[in-house]
């Protein structure tokens, strides 16, 4: 099963995505993660990403079209994956369709998370809250003033992801205001469906 996950920052993506991994045993592929990984590491990549990621940006899309390309071909990515956080722009969408097409792949499907926008400020400040309480670290972008410009990125180079996939007949809207555990039943329904059509 070949998934993306779509929605603005806080939308919950990366939680249901966790979900996913563990009821489909495909990994989560997320961009987010793999360039903080690349951060934290110092690497050539990270070191371009970091100032970007800080300011609430975007990252190049030939960087990351380049970390997806090597990912999507390790061995765990062979049954499938759920892609969380990309594509984010209209080229990376075109980019990620080329890269399955050269090797005989298709996505089975995207799923929109649909949240009020004027909701998120407040779970982002509440997720660095808990993550705190927790003792783990707090991602510096999940700052008010960054997650402002987040949010316009998405609004601004993300969104138009939503009507290309809907175009193709592969999107899925979800309700993700509802509770995280009836966001995941919506998703299940919608999975299901998926599974009977292929
Ligand atoms: P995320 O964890 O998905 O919220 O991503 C954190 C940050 O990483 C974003 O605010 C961007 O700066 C960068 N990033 C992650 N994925 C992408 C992508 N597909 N395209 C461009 N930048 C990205």
């Amino acid at each position: 099963m070949r998934l993306i996950l779509v929605g603005p920052p806080g939308a919950g993506k990366g939680t249901q995505a966790t979900r996913l991994v563990e009821k489909y045993s495909i990994p989560q592929l997320s961009t987010g993660d793999m360039l903080r990984a690349a951060v934290a590491a110092q690497t050539p990549v990270g070191l371009k990403a970091k100032e970007v990621m800080d300011a609430g940006g975007l990252v190049s899309d030939e960087i990351v079209v380049g970390i997806i390309r090597d990912r999507i071909s390790e061995d765990d990515a062979e049954n499938g994956f759920i892609l969380d956080g990309f594509p984010r722009t209209l080229p990376q969408a075109e980019a990620l369709d080329q890269m399955l097409e050269e090797n005989g792949l298709k996505l089975n499907g995207v799923l929109e998370l649909r949240v009020d926008h004027t909701k998120l400020v407040d779970r982002i400040v509440k997720r660095a809250e808990e993550a705190k309480a927790a003792g783990q670290p707090v991602r510096k972008d999940d700052d008010p003033e960054v997650f402002k410009q987040r949010l316009e990125a998405y609004n601004r180079d993300t969104a138009v992801v939503v009507p290309y996939y809907e175009k193709t007949g592969l999107l899925s809207v979800i309700d993700g205001m509802q509770a995280i555990d009836e966001v995941s039943a919506s998703i299940e329904t919608v999975l299901q469906g998926l599974d009977e059509k292929v």
